[in-house]
């Protein structure tokens, strides 16, 4: 069965990070992985691309091209195809709308969609004007991941998600956490997770080397593989391919996010 799977948590945690690293990952173990960035910033693919920037499908069709696969698809490391949405015009429009549109596109001249074994939405932080729950409403996203590390204001962003996800009937399949080297971390968010209703599915640590990497145009995977957070990346590509657990999440109330993280 296709994973379609999207990464949520605070602005700035990680998640492009971890989402293209694991892309990676996946593509390395032989899947056939699309990344599609829904985020105007359009920074999903850039590692996977050797630091290329691609034109965004939204900034195609305002431009008034007729649009063809080889100008939104492209193939970076292992044959990772990616996709950058792009966004709404600033100030106008809904982020929300301009998703839907450009994957209706995206899904008009891209057979080989049908075929992907992942498909890893790149979500950007900030709970937009539809930006969030139009990937999952219009049935995108199967699997939904929340990333954060131990700190208060990541873990209340994550928190804030999950009610979102609850509120629409929307399962989470797991609890991610990339680390901010704060004490006790991996204890706080696999705490977090636990009283959620659902589970910590990795732990990746902070490494200079993931910044080094993006920096210059690549991931992980590709630019140091013998490195210990390739392997984490490769351990959570594993998880994510192979997790079938669920669950509505319950969210915290605010005095025990507080607690959680003293
Ligand atoms: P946004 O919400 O703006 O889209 P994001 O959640 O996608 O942000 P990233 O852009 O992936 O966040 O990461 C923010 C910064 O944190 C980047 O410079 C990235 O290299 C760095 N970073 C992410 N994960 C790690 C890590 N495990 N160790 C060290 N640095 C990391
Ligand atoms: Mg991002």
């Amino acid at each position: 069965k296709q994973k379609r799977i999207a990464i949520y948590g605070k602005g700035g945690i990680g998640k492009s990070s971890t989402a293209s690293n694991v892309a990676a990952a996946c593509a390395e173990e032989g899947y056939k992985v699309m990344i599609i960035g829904c985020d105007p910033k359009s920074d999903s693919s850039i590692t996977l691309l050797g630091g290329r920037r691609i034109p965004t499908i939204l900034d195609l069709l305002r431009q008034g091209v007729k649009v063809k696969e080889e100008d939104i698809v492209f193939h970076g490391y292992r044959n990772v195809r990616c996709v950058e949405v792009g966004g709404p015009e600033p100030g106008i429009g809904c982020a929300g709308r301009g998703i839907i549109v450009a994957i209706k596109t995206l899904r008009d001249m891209c057979k080989e969609m049908d075929d992907m074994d992942l498909i890893i939405y790149d979500v950007p932080g900030d709970i937009v004007c539809g930006g969030f729950v139009a990937p999952i409403k219009k049935g995108l996203v199967n699997d939904a991941y929340v990333l954060t590390s131990g700190e208060y204001m990541p873990l209340y962003a994550a928190n804030n998600i999950c009610k979102g996800l609850s509120k629409i009937d929307t399962r989470l399949s797991g609890v991610i956490c990339n680390s901010r080297s704060v004490t006790r971390e991996e204890e706080i968010v696999s705490r977090f997770a636990e009283e959620i209703g659902s589970k910590l599915v990795a732990f990746i640590p902070k490494e200079q080397i993931v910044q080094d990497c993006e920096r210059d145009g690549f991931s992980v995977l590709e630019k140091a593989p013998v490195s210990d957070i390739a392997q984490v990346y490769r351990d959570l590509a594993r998880t994510i391919m192979s997790n079938a657990d669920s669950s509505l999440p319950k969210s915290l109330e605010d005095e025990r996010l507080r607690e959680l993280t003293r």
